[in-house]
């Protein structure tokens, strides 16, 4: 778990979402909406006022995103969402505007990735890391083979929130760099059982991918025992486990390279 917490940044140019499959039952945004009492549907996706986020400036006009962070991209949507077709061809020129900066999405439409890219998206934008999410095997067998055929250049594996065990020996390959396991958050959470957890970390293992442990989710199964996590434990429990596999200290894949001098961000 990265403590840098100053090299990230959020966008999220659009707020709202339709639910796609099992693992969007329990949906944060759904969920955070009903707790600020938000008066307009969760799946009602609107453009927000930070659209424009990675080309805003100060008033010393310096960039409002610095330069080199990773930008967590469209968290509270989907990238690919239907709905935002109009506006994405913006997002992506400004993911090209702004090569300074890392945008990492992850998505649960990724079989509508050829339709979402611009023409002159080629093997994919250096800057720009994929997650494709998959919470079942189910899922998993019907995301990944697309995914792996896909020409991106960042690829990672979001398998969260995890209800079931996965195989995902057969997608793993030199193109993933990066699986990331969590369970579920929220007070109606499935349960996450760890052995599904430790299934996922050897198979990467075996096919030497890097493996993270995100977060335990709110009901944590371990040698057949149900614990209920607090949110504030879920993160914090995972990297306790101490069971990542060739992960960096940031929240990114670690084969992305970063600019920045590390001596600024100690
Ligand atoms: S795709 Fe993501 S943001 Fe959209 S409903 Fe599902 S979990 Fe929520």
């Amino acid at each position: 778990m990265s403590e840098h917490w100053e090299i990230y940044a959020d966008w999220n140019p659009w707020h709202g979402c339709t639910k796609i499959s099992p693992g969007c039952k329990y949906c944060y945004v759904y969920r955070q909406d009903e707790m600020y009492g938000s008066p307009i549907a969760s799946s009602e996706c609107r453009k927000t006022a930070n659209f424009n986020l990675p080309v805003k400036r100060k008033r010393d006009k310096s960039w409002k995103i610095e330069s080199g962070k990773i930008v967590f991209t469209c968290f509270t949507s989907d990238f690919l969402l239907r709905d935002a077709d109009p506006w994405r061809p913006d997002c992506w020129q400004m993911m090209r505007q702004r090569s300074d900066l890392w945008f990492y999405f992850f998505t649960k439409r990724i079989d509508r990735f050829m339709e979402c890219v611009p023409d002159d998206w080629g093997d994919g934008y250096d800057n720009v890391i994929v997650g494709c999410t998959v919470e079942n095997q189910e899922i998993a067998d019907y995301r990944l083979p697309i995914f792996r055929s896909l020409p991106i250049k960042h690829k990672s594996i979001i398998a969260s929130p995890l209800i079931s065990a996965i195989d995902l020996f057969p997608y793993l390959d030199g193109t993933i760099e990066e699986v990331s396991a969590g369970g579920e958050s929220g007070v109606e959470a499935r349960p996450c059982n760890y052995d599904w957890v430790l299934a996922l970390r050897q198979q990467c293992v075996a096919k030497d991918v890097p493996f993270r442990f995100h977060q335990t989710g709110a009901h944590f199964i371990k040698d057949g025992k149900m614990y209920r996590m607090k949110r504030c434990h879920q993160l914090s429990q995972a990297h306790k486990a101490k069971i990542d596999y060739k992960i960096g200290k940031y929240l990114v894949p670690e084969k992305v390279k970063f600019e920045w001098k590390e001596s600024d961000y100690h």
